[in-house]
């Protein structure tokens, strides 16, 4: 005997198609969280500064006060 992981209730492995969840319903919120956790990861993972363009080393205006 042990308990589901969505809704703690005590379900079984044996006989029970859906273990370890209690239902099929319980068995999809599952699928359904970790489909969703896989969405949130990559959505995560952008880079922190859009605004980093790769132009912009081409202009060294520094070198412009020797006038
Ligand atoms: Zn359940």
């Amino acid at each position: 005997m042990m308990k589901c992981p969505i809704c703690h209730r005590p379900t079984t492995y044996e006989a029970n198609p859906y273990r370890p969840f209690c239902s099929e319903r319980c068995k999809l919120i599952d699928f359904g969280a970790w489909a969703n956790e896989e969405y949130a990861v990559p959505a995560e993972e952008k880079p922190p500064h859009p605004e980093d363009s790769p132009q912009g080393t081409d202009t060294p205006e520094e070198e412009s006060d020797r006038v």
